[in-house]
Order: structure tokens, then C-alpha cells, then sequence
């Protein structure tokens, strides 16, 4: 398995150092360091599990996942959980802060201090759980175990983490649990990562503190080709590139939060993404390695709600398109792909797709530009995106041609094309979306053989605000 390279984080020098101090008191403890931090490295071997929201939705399972460290920690591992807020709670403490804030935006400190308490709930339960069980554990919040971000309220970065209190609690034999989705500042105020940020956490703890693994536990069975929910004969995907994995989560298939698979490949630690319902191999996302360019298509993606904003009649000159998305980001639309079609007389259309939620503050933005540039704005909200995925593509031909012929022969429009290196996707008719997925993933074979795509499934509409996701692991 691949190791974090041992500059991950301050922290783990500064421990490294402690510990070069502990072996050598007399001696130049920093000429000690290299031979410290390596001989450390090779006598311990830590396993970082976190657990989402499902997998700890209620004693039974807050046991059940005790049990599961207990068996890695008999198996001689060092043992650090990081837990989410049990079940939906992270949703239910967001629905008090609408309901007291009465339609206006909460302010975000507050919110973080908030939010940050449902994690808090899941440690020190998942503690008395172990407890009960026979095992030493122990349970820290973010702020006593040091996990320093910056100030950017609900979606704070982590600077550094203090990896010695964990470090000294494992030396002792206890496990140690760890709150998810959470930090402090510097100055102390309680921070979060953004939404599904425990993930970020686990990452994050795993470089800090050197461990040799790196699991996620959900409540599937790993990655899959496509969204079962849409697509029955999805398989799972035994192993899936940092670079795949990130453009399967930006394109629908909402799985890892992007920072946390981020973090994994500048890092390169390994992550295993497995049911915390069985014992089954999930998926490793790793390294991309030669062997992996063969499997030309690794996933398919629906981002099945996408809105569009077209923009006609602007003036076809130099500035106008900074001015247009600077005047966008002031009024933090994310966009998503831009398409410029140039006229003949002189104008240009610009269109771009955003996620229907920021249609609001696009529509405040573009009326402001309808004036300053005298055009006409045309909002949609009827447009979905299915991608392709995979690193063979980098090394093979004909992709894009198998998939538009996919799309043609069910009678499915094209309206935009985009590409990467590593993805192909198209934009097409929400409605399209399920059928667009299931004739994309056969076209690539990507099903296992037991049940057959029904090609008129018919799926319960998503409810408003809920993303696609691959594992159905939702953020709580
Ligand atoms: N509880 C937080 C959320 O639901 C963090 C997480 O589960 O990763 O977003
Ligand atoms: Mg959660």
C-alpha cells in the first residue's frame, strides 16, 4: 500500500520530532528526526475509519460500527474513528436554523457552531459503545485535538492538525473517535468543512497521522458504474483514479466530497469506499496506474438538474465575456460549462449551465447585464448532463463517436458537448436523463450480466435539492 509522503502535514513532523526528543534526549533531536520518524513508522500501524450518517443512524448501528473497530483493532491495528452526525441530523439541525431565521440566511458563524454539534453527539456515543464493549476508547472534537482551519465559515479549510494527542491516546491502547465535517480557527471558533465534509476529516487524519489504511464506510458497496438507482445493472468498480473520482463526483455522482479525494491524491493515500453492512471488498480509489488505461469507460454520470442561461444579442467583443462572468462570480453563480456561438451581424450568443438553485441570483446578475449590454436573457430549467468517464480515454479512439450514436439510435438530442482529457459529456433533456444514462452504460458494456437493463424503468422523480449519487450515501 502506498504511504503518505512524510511532509503531509506540520503536525506530523512536530510529532516526529516529539518523538526523535523521547528516543534521544541528549541528542541533536533534529539530526535524530529521520531515523525517529521511520523506525516509528515501521513498529505502528494505524487504521482510519469514518462512518457516514447511515452507518450510525441508531444504536444498533453506532454498536455495530464499534464492533467492526474493536475487530480491526484485535487484528493489532491502531484505531482512530471519525464519525458523521448520526442519520439525518446534519438535514434536521439546518430545517431548526430555517425555521428560527424565518427565510433569511443564518449567519454562518452561528451556523457552524450549530451544525457542528450533531458530530458531536455521534463521538462520545460511539465511545460509551466501545466503552460497553470491553474496549479503552476515547472521543475528541475537532477543537481539542487540534484540527486548525481557516475562518471561511461553513466551508473552512484544515491548515494543520495536531496529530501528538491522538498519537499518545493510541500508544496508550484506547481507540480514539474523532468528530467529522469539523475544525476551529486559530482564535478558536468552531469552523465546518461544507457538507459531507467528515470525509475530508478522514483524509485529512490519515496523512496527519501516517496510517497504513484508509476507509470509508457507507452504506453500499463502493463505487458503482452508474447510479443503481437508475441504472439495475450497475456493477461495482473494484478500483477507481483520484482523476476519475473526481470527475464522476463533479458530475453528478456524489459520493466523496471533492477536497477529500483531492487531499487523498496530492497526498496519495489510498481510500477504500465499503459497506459498513458486510465484509466486501468496495472500491479503491488510488493512483492511476498503466493497467487502468485499458478499461477505455470506468463510469457513467447523470447530473440530472441543470439549469441554463442564454445570453443573445451581446456585442462580439474583446471584454465582454470577463465582464459577463465577473458579473456572475460577484454574485456567486457557480457555472458550470460556457457555450459562444458567434453570429454574423456582429453579436454573440453566450449560454451557460448552473444548478437550478443558483437560478435566483443569476436572474438578479443578468438583468443587471440585460441593461449594460443591451441583450436578451432566456432562462431554462429543463437540462441534464450525462458524462462518460475514464482514464483509457486518454489512450483510445472512437469514445465520443460510441456514445452519440448511443444517444441517436434512443432518440436523444444533443444540445452541448463538453470534454476533458478524461470525460465526455453532453447535455440533454432532463426528461431524457435516466433513459440518456441506461443507453450510455450499455453502450459501454459497463453492466454486470445478471439483470438487464429495463430500458423503461421508471424512477420516482428526485425531490428537490437531492444530487445523484453513485453509493445513494447521503450527506446527513
Ligand atoms: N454531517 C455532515 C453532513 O451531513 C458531514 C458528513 O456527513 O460528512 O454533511
Ligand atoms: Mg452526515
Amino acid at each position: 500500500m502506498l504511504r503518505p509522503r512524510r511532509e503531509a502535514l506540520g503536525s506530523e513532523w512536530r510529532f516526529a520530532y516529539l518523538r526523535a526528543i523521547r528516543a534521544a534526549p541528549n541528542a541533536n533531536a533534529a539530526a535524530e528526526l529521520p531515523r525517529a520518524a521511520s523506525s516509528w513508522k515501521e513498529t505502528m500501524s494505524i487504521v482510519v475509519m469514518k462512518f457516514g450518517g447511515t452507518s450510525l443512524a441508531d444504536a444498533d448501528k453506532i454498536r455495530s460500527a464499534a464492533r467492526r473497530a474493536i475487530r480491526s483493532q484485535k487484528q493489532g491495528h491502531q484505531v482512530v474513528i471519525v464519525v458523521s452526525a448520526m442519520g439525518k441530523a446534519t438535514d434536521q439541525l439546518e430545517g431548526m436554523a430555517r425555521q428560527v431565521m424565518r427565510g433569511s440566511a443564518a449567519p454562518k458563524r452561528e451556523m457552524d457552531q450549530l451544525l457542528a454539534t450533531g458530530e458531536q453527539v455521534t463521538i462520545s456515543l460511539t465511545a460509551m459503545a466501545l466503552e460497553e464493549m470491553g474496549a479503552a476508547a476515547i472521543s475528541f472534537t475537532a477543537g481539542q485535538i487540534g484540527i486548525i482551519t481557516d475562518d471561511k465559515h461553513t466551508r473552512a479549510r484544515i491548515k494543520t492538525i495536531d496529530a501528538r494527542r491522538i498519537h499518545e491516546q493510541l500508544d496508550a491502547g484506547r481507540i480514539v473517535i474523532v468528530t467529522g465535517f469539523q475544525g476551529v480557527t486559530e482564535r478558536g471558533h468552531v469552523t465546518t468543512l461544507g457538507r459531507g465534509g467528515s470525509n475530508v476529516t478522514l483524509v485529512a487524519l490519515a496523512v496527519a497521522l501516517g496510517a497504513e489504511v484508509c476507509e470509508n464506510y457507507t452504506d453500499v458497496d463502493g463505487i458503482f458504474t452508474a447510479d443503481p438507482r437508475i441504472v439495475p445493472n450497475a456493477r461495482k468498480i473494484n478500483k477507481v483514479s483520484y482523476d476519475e473520482m473526481l470527475e464522476l463526483a463533479s458530475l453528478g455522482a456524489g459520493v466523496l466530497h471533492n477536497r477529500a479525494v483531492e487531499f487523498a491524491k496530492k497526498y496519495n493515500v489510498p481510500i477504500h469506499v465499503r459497506s459498513s453492512m458486510n465484509n466486501k471488498k468496495g472500491t479503491m480509489i488510488v493512483a492511476e496506474s498503466e493497467s487502468m488505461e485499458r478499461i477505455v469507460v470506468s463510469g457513467v454520470a447523470l447530473k440530472d438538474k441543470l439549469a441554463r442561461i442564454s445570453l443573445h444579442n451581446v456585442p462580439d467583443q474583446p471584454g465582454v465575456a470577463a465582464h459577463i462572468f465577473h458579473t456572475l462570480a460577484t454574485h456567486n453563480v457557480v457555472v458550470d460549462d460556457i457555450i459562444q456561438t458567434v453570429g454574423e451581424d456582429g453579436t454573440a450568443a453566450v449560454s451557460f449551465t448552473a444548478d437550478p438553485g443558483d437560478l435566483d441570483d443569476a436572474r438578479v446578475a443578468c438583468e443587471k447585464l440585460a441593461t449594460t449590454l443591451k441583450c436578451d436573457v432566456v432562462y431554462e430549467d429543463h437540462l441534464a448532463k450525462v458524462s462518460v468517464v475514464g482514464v483509457g480515454m486518454r489512450t483510445h479512439t472512437g469514445v465520443a463517436e460510441k456514445m452519440f450514436a448511443a444517444l441517436a439510435h434512443a432518440k436523444i438530442n444533443i444540445q452541448n458537448i463538453t470534454t476533458s482529457e478524461i470525460k465526455i459529456s453532453c447535455l440533454i433533456d432532463r426528461a431524457q436523463g435516466a433513459a440518456a444514462l441506461r443507453v450510455v452504460h450499455d453502450a459501454f458494456e459497463l453492466g454486470g450480466r445478471k439483470k438487464p437493463a429495463r430500458k423503461t424503468r421508471k424512477i420516482a422523480p428526485a425531490r428537490p435539492g437531492k444530487r445523484s449519487n453513485h453509493t445513494r450515501e447521503r450527506p446527513t
